[in-house]
């Protein structure tokens, strides 16, 4: 064939091929959601598993993932298997995300690592303002708020996590606490595809104790009013809830309004608890 034949040739293909691709229904989730907020049920593996372990919960992940139709997953291991990890989830339509960051790209920062890194490794999502950094490194609302901007800056989504302990409930004090996180960790200029916020009660984490629905329910609208006053967009961005979502509740919690997916700890280290989850999500 003469290669200016085969050009025109390969210019139609394209063409339908864009014209089959602009007539694709969006995607949405069970709620209806659009892709902005299509349910996400993340994994937080925190500091668990070797190189071995983790290919094998992900390789279990990726076995059940093709099933889960109209749900985002993503896992986010420990920094030293994210490479491990996003090989071993390559055919598959499942994310791998950093649970931290540097907000520097790169210099004297010993023991640090920065979104460009994870970045490189394979990860397209960093949590960010665990309670666990907050409390175990005393990480304050700014700083989140850099490492947020440090993975913008990477390409990637943040994951911002904000949370009471039971003191600040105790107090009544839950929604002043989640706002005043929101404006001291929410970047400028974040958008929906940029910015995930986990709402995770302190109290809530590795304890198998939850809030009530209306508790929930009154956080998750509480965050949507706010970020609205914050951003641009702010109806799209994806408001996962975290702390002891396990099988057995999760269906529950999701079908909560403004509840746009999870972020699990100790139940995503199992594959079937984790995709038992995930399942909740799409029925
Ligand atoms: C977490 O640490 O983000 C978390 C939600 O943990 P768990 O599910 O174990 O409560």
């Amino acid at each position: 064939m003469q290669p200016r034949v085969r050009v025109k040739r390969l210019a139609a293909v394209g063409v339908r091929l864009i014209r089959v691709i602009d007539q694709r229904p969006s995607k949405t989730d069970r709620k209806g959601n659009a892709m902005a907020r299509r349910m996400l049920i993340a994994g937080n593996w925190k500091m668990n598993g070797l190189a071995a372990d983790g290919v094998a919960l992900a390789r279990d992940v990726a076995g059940g993932a093709a099933g889960l139709d109209g749900v985002d997953l993503l896992v986010c291991p420990p920094a030293t298997l994210i490479a491990h990890v996003a090989a071993a989830l390559e055919e598959v339509d499942v994310a791998v995300g950093g649970q931290d960051c540097h907000a520097e790209a790169n210099g004297a920062h010993t023991g640090d690592i920065s979104a460009e890194m994870l970045a490189d490794a394979g990860a397209r999502y960093v949590i960010v303002g665990h309670s666990e950094r907050r409390a175990d490194h005393g990480e304050t609302d700014a700083m989140v708020r850099a490492k947020a901007q440090a993975t913008h800056r990477a390409g990637l989504t943040a994951i911002v996590c904000i949370g009471e302990t039971l003191a600040e409930r105790e107090a009544g004090r839950t929604l002043a606490v989640l706002e005043s996180q929101l404006r001291g960790s929410v970047p400028q200029g974040a958008s929906a595809g940029t910015l995930v916020i986990a709402y995770e009660p302190v109290w809530a984490i590795g304890t198998g104790k939850t809030p009530t629905v209306p508790e929930v329910e009154a956080a998750h609208a509480h965050i949507r009013t706010v970020l609205g006053g914050l951003m641009t967009g702010a109806d799209n961005v994806r408001i996962l809830y975290g702390g002891s979502m396990k099988p057995a509740n999760a269906a529950e919690l999701l079908a909560i309004a403004d509840v746009d997916g999870g972020l699990i700890g100790g139940a995503s280290l199992k594959a079937a608890d984790f995709l038992a989850i995930a399942k909740s999500a799409t029925s």
